[in-house]
């Protein structure tokens, strides 16, 4: 099919939801994406963070191969050892809890929000969230987005959700009081434009809910799975907290969401409280292993911080030939370019030069390359970066 002809079938049959570039994507492999008209593009962004390791990784391709001839899909009547090892994988990776498995970010949140208020009792529900995070579309998820951008049209929200300014310690203490059952913050907020919260932030947040019987979870979907050159991102703090979620890049490219909980918390969740159907199934679970195995085997969590130093050292080097650039933020491979002005027009000046980065709250440009990026192919972006700034005279 052609370009056009794809086009025009979404046209016709698929909800128009969402502002697509006019390509379509055939293939990808490692950094790079090739389009049905044979445009190869570096991808720095890739899947949404969900391809963490590049786009069709031989060891996920494999793993995925393998599972798909033994087993696809199990619901949770019965035990599947790929769920087990995950579990006890991701376990040993975080602060010792149990897991959940579910299909998607979204999914995790609302899990977890649901284990808060039953672990918590029936007279604390109140959850607050920080102002510019995003946990997902569902309502639960919804309702904890603190950005009335995504609550046009769907009001009212679920009850009970209290939001404060980010990085706001005094706003937190403020807005405590008993009938808190937790607070959901994700430790980097990552479409609300790269902001990395303060060590005394989480540490604040921590003795808040310590002090008043209320759960700390922390939103690692975008975060988690060696994104920020650790396994979590609570993990460049001294806290623990007592859940968190993650989905993104667990499953290579597969949809897979996870809930983990301190076990003390996690007995909450008992038969009948929360399902999903395709949570934990074998094939997701097999991709999520080969992921956790390679990070490991190839050492990319010490790679994704030396890269993501070498990135954002590149991208702060740009600065003085282009003032547009206020300032360059972000840990590890989770990395935001502040400008001064929206960053559309670049973004879609980079594609047309090969290069696929994104742009979030307007005047952020996000680059998240895989773990297995060089620095050569980082530098590839720069260059095109540059080249895009210069002609747009930015
Ligand atoms: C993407 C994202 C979500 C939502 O995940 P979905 O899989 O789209 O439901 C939730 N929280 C954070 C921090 C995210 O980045």
């Amino acid at each position: 099919m052609t370009t056009k002809e794809t086009i025009e079938l979404f046209e016709r049959f698929v909800i128009g939801n969402y502002a697509r570039l006019p390509r379509v994507i055939v293939r990808g492999e490692g950094c790079y994406l090739y389009d049905a008209d044979g445009n190869q593009i570096l991808d720095m962004f890739p899947g949404w963070a969900v391809s963490g390791l590049g786009h069709c990784h031989p060891a996920v391709v494999e793993a995925i191969r393998r599972q798909a001839g033994l087993l696809i899909h199990m619901d949770n009547t019965f035990y599947t050892e790929p769920q087990g090892v995950l579990a006890r994988l991701l376990s040993e990776r975080a602060f010792g809890g149990k897991c959940f498995f579910c299909n998607s970010g979204a999914e995790a949140n609302e899990a977890a929000l649901k284990l808060a208020r039953l672990y918590v009792g029936a007279n604390k529900y109140r959850f607050i969230t920080a102002e510019g995070g995003f946990h997902g579309r569902t309502y639960g998820a919804l309702s904890a987005t603190a950005q009335a951008k995504y609550h046009k049209g769907f009001l009212p929200l679920v009850p009970g959700f209290t939001y404060v300014p980010f990085n706001d310690v005094e706003a937190m203490e403020k807005a405590f009081c008993e009938d808190v059952a937790a607070v959901m913050v994700e430790p980097i907020q990552g479409e609300g434009g790269i902001n990395v919260a303060t060590a005394e932030y989480l540490k604040a947040i921590r003795q808040l809910c310590d002090k008043h019987q209320a759960l700390m979870i922390l939103d690692e979907v975008q975060t988690g799975i060696g994104r920020t050159g650790k396994w979590f991102g609570y993990q460049h703090y001294d806290i623990v907290p007592d859940i968190i979620t993650m989905a993104k890049s667990l499953g290579g490219g597969v949809a897979i969401g996870a809930m983990m909980a301190r076990p003390d918390v996690a007995t909450a969740l008992v038969p009948g409280t929360h399902a999903s159907t395709f949570g934990g199934n074998p094939l997701a679970c097999a991709a999520a292993i080969a992921v956790i195995e390679t990070i490991e085997r190839d050492g990319l969590l010490d790679h994704a911080t030396s890269l993501g130093q070498y990135t954002q050292q590149r991208l702060t080097g740009l600065q003085s030939k282009h003032p547009v650039i206020r300032s360059v933020r972000g840990i590890g491979l989770m990395i935001g370019v502040q400008l001064d002005q929206p960053g559309d027009r670049i973004v879609a000046r980079c594609l047309e030069k090969g290069l696929r980065i994104n742009c979030t709250h307007q005047t952020v440009l996000r680059f998240m390359p895989p773990m297995i990026a060089t620095n050569e192919q980082v530098d590839k972006a720069i260059e095109i970066l540059d080249d895009a700034l210069t002609e747009l005279s930015l």
